[in-house]
This record gives C-alpha cells, structure tokens and sequence, in this order.
C-alpha cells in the first residue's frame, strides 16, 4: 500500500524535519515505523516534497538516491538530524557526537557531488534540481541559526519535530487538525470517565 503523502505528513515545516518525521512513534520503539522501508516511498517523498516545501525553497525538484549506497547514506542523514534537533530542542544544546556525525554524513552526501549542484542555502538559491540528501543537508544547516533552532519543537502527541513559525510562537501541535484534536479527544474521553466513576 502506498503512502499518502498528504499535507499532514509535512508539518515539519521544513524538509529537514519532514525527513526527520518519516519514523512514525518513534517514542515507542515497538511500535516505531519506517515510512520509506519501501524505497520506492523514497521518490514519492521527494516529488511531495518539492510541492509542500515550495515556501522554504521555491520552484524545485528533488532527485531520490539513485543507488543502495545513496539512499542508506540518506537513512543515516534522516536519524542524524533527528538526533541533532530532537536532542537540541529537549536538552537545548547540541551534543558533540551528534553534530559531528551530522557534519560528517553532510560532508559525504553533498562531497561526491560532480555535478556540483548549487549548495546555496533557502530561500535565497534558485535550485532548480538538488539531490533529496543534498536538500536535507542545506535545509539542516539553515535550522543552526538560533533564531530557526528556538522555534523547533516536539509535537506532544506524536512527538515530530517541527517549526513554530507562528509569531507568538504559540504553535502546540504540527498539525492543530489532526494532533490538537486527537489531544480534545482524549480530554474529553478522560473527564468523563472521571464523571462516571471509572
Ligand atoms: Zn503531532
């Protein structure tokens, strides 16, 4: 079955934290899910991407690893920024070990590049086509600057990162729609089980 790569799955904001989302319950490892364990969700992802993402970048396309070894180099991206913000934002600092393993798979994603593709940082590039890892990594970069960095936060239901870009910086949930209202839900259904007694 394939994924729906709708409007909720990009709450993250940025592609960065898009990617990051793409493990579902990741605060539950058994429950844990991959969303591109099936690397043809991989591609899918990255033509969705380059519509949900056109605030961040413009006018783009992202190309999907073209090999084994490019798309296992994007998994490894994917945990590192994980690792690096969700790290940033419940620690709010970044740990040594985790910047380094993100500088250093950054370095390998874009280092083999010959077709030197244009690194320059969103918005202000006009890319027209970037490698997914490459993306990820200039999106990741971006995210360094304090003033994006004290705007990542952990969505308290389904724990995605993402970008409170709201002014006040009163954004809850990633997604009020479906997040915000699963928590309603979950309110309501409490108090009454409290007003019955169970
Ligand atoms: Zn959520």
């Amino acid at each position: 079955m394939y994924i729906d790569w709708n409007s909720h799955r990009f709450s993250g904001g940025v592609l960065a934290l898009d990617l990051a989302n793409t493990v579902i319950f990741r605060q539950t490892p058994e429950r844990a899910q991959d969303r591109f364990a099936n690397s043809m969700e991989v591609a899918r992802f990255a033509s969705a991407a380059a519509n949900f993402r056109s605030g961040e970048w413009g006018h783009i396309e992202f190309s999907p690893p073209q090999s084994l070894t490019e798309h296992s180099t994007l998994i490894e991206l994917r945990e590192a920024i994980n690792k690096l913000f969700r790290t940033a934002v419940l620690e709010e600092r970044f740990k040594a070990r985790h910047l380094s393993n993100f500088l250093q798979l950054a370095s390998g994603a874009i280092g083999g590049d010959e077709n030197e593709q244009d690194l320059t940082l969103p918005p202000f590039a006009r890319h027209r086509e970037l490698s997914l890892s490459a993306g990820a990594v200039l999106s990741a970069l971006n995210l360094l600057d304090p003033g994006k960095l004290s705007r990542i936060k952990i969505c308290p239901n389904c724990h995605w990162l993402y970008l409170d870009e709201s002014r006040n910086r009163s954004r809850r949930w990633c997604d009020m729609t479906v997040c915000g209202n699963r928590a309603k839900a979950k309110r309501h259904y409490d108090r009454k089980g409290r007003e019955h007694g169970q």
